[in-house]
């Protein structure tokens, strides 16, 4: 009988606010131990919270880019259990009543070197607080001792929670790429998972696959929780993992246990932490101390109307329009801020100047980002938005190119050469004199010495070596010193040895 492994992943992920879920706290990362806290986030007797709206704002805007059915009204529910971190006691969490449900994203797999799509189903996405810091210490004495850290108690997070339909290692991890670009595009999170602002746990189980009349029908398997993943990789690993030791306890005739696992990065193993008789009873309840969560229509569709567009729209958009390869499609839309530059490069380049139709601008500018910009970015340790070529003189250079003013070569040149002075693409061509030589007597004159000088390869050319010429071409474009107009070179070069 055929199985499958079938993955339910939930991911929590810390909302962009200024300012506490449930009071007017700095969540500020890194500051010192206790000091963003308040009677509120610490759980004093006697204080109320209060909903902070730009929280519920974030969240909205979040579960709409998942196509989620936002409810009108929510409740808060308290999720009572006794840890160290939890000042409270209880967490404040949505359970029977979330924000959102029902929705799905589009995710991207390969499949014979072709990209396919497939839909994930959301369960649900619902708000919550985050719980503080315990930092575990190895004691000088006998003891060892750990310290609290309550500044990341009361954080406002998102939980969303997939429907258990992904059937393979790539579909989770492809899955959880589109989750965080959805994320960044929208500005909801920095989906950082080292800083633990996009944090995954992942439900795993083989199905088994019957067939039937009605067609293939999954008979789903006893799943465990796996935990304690805080990178891509390591997902990517525990999940293998976890497939590979389950399918081993179902074909030796075992049963697999239902329990929590913690992913072990050292040994390469998931470890059993809990099973289903030590899990928590949270007792959930509605959270007296907050009304339901009351969203208005209106509300709704303001946000509606200001979701930007999303990852892979863009990258389909980028494909019909400009027909780009999908390697520079993936990198241009790796973030936002890549792809709005391109595009404004693209849109000063085509108001102000003629040269070059759109499909061949458009793959020049992303070239140039790819290989040169980025380049320049990553050995200075920079982020895009710290990028030193503004958009003009992106556009003048790609001009200068198609004027054939400048070489490819000498493109990227003066491109460094804008990165570092900031002068503009123009007067650093005019300062240096650096022009691409187009003036036919000129070139004809370097054309008949290289001619001159190699009468051997110019024979083979004659002979039906036809690429002989590129040699010439070589010869002719160091005696110029890369200043030599290519185009022009090999018509003038080709008009003369074919006479
Ligand atoms: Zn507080």
């Amino acid at each position: 009988m055929n199985s499958l492994p079938v993955i339910g992943l939930e991911v929590h992920v810390q909302l962009k606010t200024k300012t506490k879920m449930f009071c007017s706290c700095s969540v500020e990362f890194g500051v010192e131990p206790n000091k963003n806290i308040c009677p509120i986030c610490t759980g004093q007797p006697g204080v109320l919270p209060t909903v902070n709206k730009k929280a519920v704002e974030l969240a909205v805007k979040t579960a709409l880019a998942l196509n989620c059915k936002v409810h009108n009204e929510s409740v808060f529910a308290r999720k009572n259990y006794y840890y160290p971190d939890l000042p409270k006691n209880y967490q404040i969490s949505q359970y029977e009543s979330p924000l959102a449900t029902d929705g799905f994203v589009e995710i991207e797999l390969k499949k014979d070197s072709e990209k396919i799509y497939k839909k994930v189903y959301i369960k649900r996405v619902h708000i919550e607080e985050d719980a503080g810091k315990l930092l575990h210490a190895i004691g000088k004495e006998e003891l060892d001792y750990s310290l609290i850290d309550y500044n990341r108690a009361g954080t406002p997070l998102l939980e969303i929670v997939s429907q258990p339909c992904l059937y393979s290692v790539e579909e989770a991890i492809s899955y959880l790429v589109t989750l965080r670009d959805i994320l960044r595009f929208i500005d909801v999170s920095d989906c950082d998972l080292e800083k633990g602002t996009f944090r995954v746990d992942a439900n795993v189980s083989i199905a088994e696959v019957e067939n039937s009349c009605e067609g293939e029908k999954l008979k789903l398997g006893t799943k465990t929780e796996i935990k304690n993943m805080n990178s891509f990789k390591a997902i990517k690993e525990a999940l293998t993992y976890e497939i590979e030791r389950q399918r081993k306890i179902l074909t030796s005739g075992n049963k697999v246990v239902q329990e929590t696992r913690l992913w072990s990065e050292e040994l390469g193993v998931t470890k059993s932490m809990r099973t289903k008789e030590e899990a928590h009873d949270y007792r959930y309840f509605p959270e007296p101390d907050l009304l339901p969560l009351e969203i208005e229509e209106i509300f709704i569709e303001e946000i509606k109307k200001s979701l930007p567009e999303l990852p892979l729209q863009k990258k389909k958009r980028f494909k019909n329009i400009y027909n780009l390869p999908d390697s520079d499609i993936d990198i241009l839309v790796s973030e936002k801020v890549i792809a709005d530059y391109f595009e404004r490069v693209l849109t000063i380049y085509s108001q102000s100047y003629t040269q070059g139709d759109l499909k061949s601008v458009a793959k020049t500018i992303s070239n140039l980002i790819i290989t040169e910009i980025l380049g320049l970015i990553n050995q200075e340790g920079l982020t895009f938005d710290k990028n030193k070529i503004k958009e003009e003189y992106l556009a003048e250079l790609v001009k200068l190119y198609y004027d054939g003013v400048l070489s490819s070569k000498l493109l990227k040149e003066v491109l460094e050469e804008v990165w570092y002075t900031q002068k503009s693409p123009k007067e650093i061509v005019q300062q240096k004199g650096i022009s691409q030589i187009s003036d036919i007597d000129e070139l004809k004159k370097v054309i008949q010495e290289v001619i001159a000088e190699n009468q051997k390869v110019v024979d083979d050319y004659k002979s039906g070596k036809i690429q002989a010429i590129s040699a010439l071409i070589g010869q002719i474009m160091k005696k110029t010193k890369g200043k030599a107009n290519p185009q022009l070179t090999h018509q003038l070069l080709k008009d003369i040895l074919d006479k």
